[in-house]
């Protein structure tokens, strides 16, 4: 059997081999039941234990107060980007910190349901830092505060929280969910697509401060569109993206083997520090990111010849570290090094950078 590769997407990414393994395992009959958790019924007691045990161990994990829902919904990050505002846009008016495309999309896209302020944007230098949000003109009527905590494809992350000066305060995590402890209470909503850090695409997780769910949502809000309604039934109002669920779940298990998160900031912080410590002194390669907002997740870098780019992908790939090509919107390399990159993936990416330096000198 082929070797797995070391991974570096930006999502869909890695996920801890364990985990694929015990699916693997249970892909032909889940605990006995004869059946996969794919073909199983979302209203078996089998089911419900599945989705009630990943609520139970994310809880742990985060830590979250019990004021907070968690809902495990479907239709991506991206469908959050409208949910968002045509659940809380009760004044029409919300205020957005625009620090990559991301955020950028979550920006224009509330455009759609009501008055969308951009008060910060990192725009003006490629995205490459996280401008200083200690005392931004937040609007008297917004209903909340926009950001997105980690930048994916810039590789940027909020190092401290924007003072929304009482402002309730959603935050997209998706690429750095689970990547080290938060405190959930100083946010409103925390949402992320869980295909970069915790499982397949297709599923988002929200979590949200129970008295944010309202009946009172945009006119016109789909039915499928309303917190209310999966924070009534349990995130089971429909059939919910339930194999996807299940993997989520047995990742959560594995994070809390792990250690939980404060093990997790660990084991990030000291992989992230091994490249992001050989950028800093390579004589053909460099970050592209200000130093302070460096993210623990997303690692882009350049050698500053396209050609040389191409050259260094195109042998990378070859060597077994694949999907290293950035953005197409910046070019150039990202590492993307989620919780389930190990540290040999990272050190073995270094060592192969220095060789690549040295005979390309
Ligand atoms: C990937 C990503 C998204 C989009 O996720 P989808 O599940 O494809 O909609 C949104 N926000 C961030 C920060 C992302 O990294």
């Amino acid at each position: 059997m082929k070797v797995r590769v070391y991974n570096f997407s930006a999502g869909p990414a890695v996920l801890p081999e364990e985990v694929l393994k015990e699916a693997a395992d249970e892909m032909l009959d889940y605990e006995g039941s004869g059946m996969s958790v794919m073909e199983m019924s979302h209203r078996s007691k089998t089911y419900d234990k599945i989705i009630k045990d990943a609520e139970a161990d994310l809880r742990e994990l985060m830590q979250i107060p019990d004021n907070y829902k968690v809902l495990f919904l479907q239709g991506g990050a991206s469908s959050q980007f409208a949910m968002i505002p045509m659940n809380l846009m009760k004044n029409k008016v919300a205020d957005y910190i625009v620090t990559g495309q991301w955020a950028k999309k979550a920006y224009q896209e509330a455009a759609l349901y009501g008055k969308a302020n951009k008060i910060a944007s990192s725009e003006d230098e490629t995205f490459s830092y996280i401008p200083d949000c200690s005392d931004l003109p937040i609007s008297e009527d917004a209903d909340y505060v926009y950001i997105c905590e980690n930048n994916t494809i810039y590789g940027t992350k909020f190092k401290t929280l924007p003072n929304t000066k009482g402002k309730p305060l959603v935050a997209d995590v998706s690429s750095c969910f689970l990547s080290e402890p938060v405190d959930v209470s100083k946010y409103a909503l925390i949402y992320g697509g869980v295909q970069k850090n915790i499982g397949p695409a297709g599923v988002v997780i929200v979590i949200i401060r129970e008295d944010l769910i309202t009946e009172d949502v945009l006119p016109g809000t789909p039915t499928m569109f309303k917190y209310k309604i999966h924070a009534d039934n349990d995130s089971l109002y429909n059939t919910p993206p339930a194999y996807g669920i299940y993997i989520c779940g047995k990742v959560f298990k594995w994070l809390k083997k792990q250690g939980g998160l404060e093990a997790m900031k660990a084991h990030n912080e000291k992989k992230a520090k091994i490249l992001y410590d050989f950028l800093d002194e390579s004589s053909l390669f460099k970050g592209t990111v200000r130093k302070e907002d460096r993210s623990l997740m997303n690692v882009p870098f350049i050698t500053g010849s396209e050609e040389m780019d191409a050259k260094f992908i195109k042998e990378a790939t070859a060597a077994g570290f694949v999907n290293l090509k950035g953005h197409r919107s910046v070019g150039g390399m990202r590492a993307s090094i989620y919780n389930a990159m190990p540290i040999e993936g990272v050190e073995k990416l270094v060592a192969f950078m220095k060789e690549f330096e040295k005979n390309n000198a």
